[in-house]
């Protein structure tokens, strides 16, 4: 049961918790809100890797965390592309190099276990945010608070709700809004492997005519691997043997990384999208995969995220300043308003990049391979589109 000296009503009451969830309570309870999280236990381990960059480090150092993960994480110091797709029009490979742009490296890949076991250990440090083990049934919103139980029947007030309970989102349903959802031909593979040569802190992603391949780092001669495929192609690759499937996928990064052996089982996530078409209810705030889901190329999703969690955290000092209550509508707003355009493009960008590996339409694949052949060649367009990688807007800043 809640530590918290008034353990029914908090400020601030976050549902889901997965690492959005619980970097969004950590944020809360280290700004001072009276915080609690509704986690119910993870079903199972997930062996997947997340790539976070500078500005999602950052928060996570704020919040004590990185210090659990350090060691444990991988840097990304370069990322090459390589038009794998043996098109009429291919494209150049092009390398980023983080020191162009003044970065000792553009982030770290990170094993989603680890992450997830080093948020809930720094959850448990902190005597301003209650944990509890249990789902949320049920949630009532007045322009007042809202009401909130548990499936084990604990009931809760707070003045704001930060939905991070998925995609699949009960908050969101609750408050009443709607999502747009859309769906891929392709489906992604993901597992890690042990390599022969060393990775030298490189991320390839191969451009193939299903989607992505791509390798990313992770400590000593590991890395993990995210394959975008067909359907059929999906299916084909998990049901080889582990000795079969690492000489297929060592012809498909043509052997950039010496012999692979496979290290986790390979799992099958089928591509998707999803907006919701308000990022605010009555008291409630949507962030990361209750607000936005992409596939997950270009590591931008937890990366989005976590801008959304930043952002939250921003709009909030700045209520206490005006002293306003946290969960009324103008805040609220506020936060809406901060947040609309960055998710708007970072899943429109997705969505271009991958559409483009897809079509056969000839001016589609010349409009890619110019922009891959003029991010090779022009150095200050290069450095933008890293920049804006990152993180949006920042890539402005050039020439250096
Ligand atoms: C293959 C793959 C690779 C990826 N790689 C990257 C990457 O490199 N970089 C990156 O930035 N992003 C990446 N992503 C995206 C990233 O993994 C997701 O954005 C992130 O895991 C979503 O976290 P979340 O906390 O929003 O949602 P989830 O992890 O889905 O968490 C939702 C939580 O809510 C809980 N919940 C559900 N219902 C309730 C309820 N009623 N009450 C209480 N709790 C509830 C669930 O138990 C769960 O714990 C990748 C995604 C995939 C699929």
């Amino acid at each position: 049961m809640p530590k918290n000296k008034t353990p029914d009503s908090f400020d601030v009451a976050v549902v889901g918790g997965g690492p959005a969830g619980r970097i969004a309570a950590l944020t809360c309870a280290h700004a001072g809100y009276a915080t609690v999280l509704l986690a119910p236990p993870a079903p199972k381990a997930d062996g997947r890797t997340t790539a976070l960059w500078e500005k999602s480090i950052e928060l996570l150092q704020s919040l004590g965390v990185w210090d659990k993960l350090e060691d444990r994480s991988a840097p990304l110091r370069k990322m090459r592309m390589v038009d794998d797709t043996d098109r009429l029009i291919r494209a150049p490979e092009v390398i980023f190099d983080c020191s162009e742009i003044g970065l000792d490296c553009f982030g770290f890949n990170i094993i989603n276990d680890d992450l997830n076991s080093a948020l809930e250990e720094r959850c448990a440090e902190i005597d301003t945010l209650t944990v509890v083990p249990s789902s949320l049934a049920r949630a009532e919103f007045s322009d007042r608070e809202a009401r909130l139980e548990t499936e084990t029947g604990d009931r809760f007030s707070a003045r704001l709700v930060i939905a991070a309970d998925g995609r699949n989102s009960l908050v969101r349903d609750l408050a009443g809004i709607e999502v747009k959802r859309w769906q891929y031909p392709q489906v992604a593979v993901v597992l890690n492997l042990e390599h022969s040569l060393p990775h030298r802190d490189i991320s390839t992603e191969f451009h193939s005519p299903t989607g992505p391949f791509t390798l990313v780092p992770l400590p000593g001669r590991r890395a993990s691997l995210v394959c975008v495929e067909t359907e059929q192609g999906a299916s084909r690759l998990v049901s080889m043997t582990d000795e079969d499937l690492a000489v297929e996928l060592e012809r498909r990064a043509h052997s950039v990384l010496g012999k692979f052996k496979v290290i986790s089982k390979p799992q099958k996530f089928p591509l998707s999208g999803m907006t919701a078409k308000r990022l605010v209810g009555e008291r409630v705030a949507l962030i990361a995969e209750t607000a936005h889901v992409f596939p997950p190329i270009g590591a931008q999703g937890l990366n989005l995220s976590m801008r959304d969690i930043s952002d939250l955290a921003a709009v909030l000092a700045s209520a206490k300043v005006r002293q306003q209550d946290i969960g009324s509508q103008p805040v609220l707003q506020h936060y809406e308003n901060k947040r609309k355009s960055d998710v708007r493009e970072r899943t429109n960008a997705v969505d271009v990049l991958n559409r483009s590996l897809l079509t056969d339409f000839l001016p589609v694949q010349f409009a890619r391979s110019t922009g891959m052949y003029l991010a090779g060649r022009f150095g200050p367009f290069r450095r933008f589109l890293m920049r804006e990688g990152l993180a949006p807007k920042t890539g402005i800043r050039f020439p250096r």
